[in-house]
C-alpha cells in the first residue's frame, strides 16, 4: 500500500527539484539567497523541497519570464504584504518590527528581535505560505481588507 504525500511534505532533493522545474541548482540556490523561497533544511544542511515549494518556484519563474518582473521587483511586491495585519501584531510588536518600514524585502527575510515573529517559523507562517503566488496576491489583499472593514 503506498502512502499519499502531503503537498507540504519536503521530499525532493535540490537536484531533483531543479530537474523537475527545468532550471539549474544554482538558480534554486539564488532564489533561496534572495529570500523568495525557504526550503526545508535537513540536519546535514541538505535542502528538500515539497510540491508546494515547486509550485511557488514555478510561479516565481512565470512572473520573471512571462510578466517580466525582476527578482527585485518581486521582493518589492512581497514587501507590501501587510503581515502585521494578517498575524494581528500588537502595538508593541509593531514598534519593534522592521517589516513596517522595509520597502525592498519580504518580512521573512528581516531580522525580528523582540517581537512576535522572533521565534516563529516563517516557512509555516500564513504570510509566507499564502502570499507566494503573485497572481493571487491582490485577491488575498482584497479579501483581507474587506474582512477588516466589514
Ligand atoms: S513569522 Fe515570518 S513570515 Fe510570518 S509575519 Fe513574521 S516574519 Fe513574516
Amino acid at each position: 500500500m503506498y502512502r499519499i504525500i502531503n503537498e507540504n511534505e519536503p521530499i525532493y532533493p535540490i537536484r531533483v527539484a531543479a530537474k523537475m522545474l527545468n532550471i539549474s541548482v544554482h538558480t534554486l540556490r539564488m532564489y533561496e539567497k534572495e529570500g523568495l523561497i525557504i526550503p526545508f533544511k535537513k540536519e546535514s544542511k541538505h535542502r528538500l523541497y515539497s510540491e508546494a515549494d515547486l509550485k511557488r518556484i514555478q510561479c516565481i519563474r512565470d512572473t520573471i519570464n512571462q510578466d517580466k518582473v525582476s527578482i527585485d521587483g518581486i521582493k518589492r511586491i512581497l514587501a507590501l504584504v501587510p503581515c502585521w495585519s494578517i498575524i494581528k501584531c500588537s502595538e508593541d510588536d509593531m514598534k519593534n518590527c522592521l517589516a513596517l518600514k522595509e520597502n525592498l524585502k519580504p518580512c521573512w527575510t528581516l531580522k525580528h528581535n523582540n517581537n512576535t515573529c522572533t521565534n516563529r517559523n516563517c516557512k509555516e507562517c500564513e504570510v509566507y505560505m499564502n502570499f507566494s503566488n503573485c497572481h493571487q496576491l491582490k485577491d488575498f489583499i482584497v479579501k483581507l481588507t474587506i474582512k477588516e472593514t466589514a
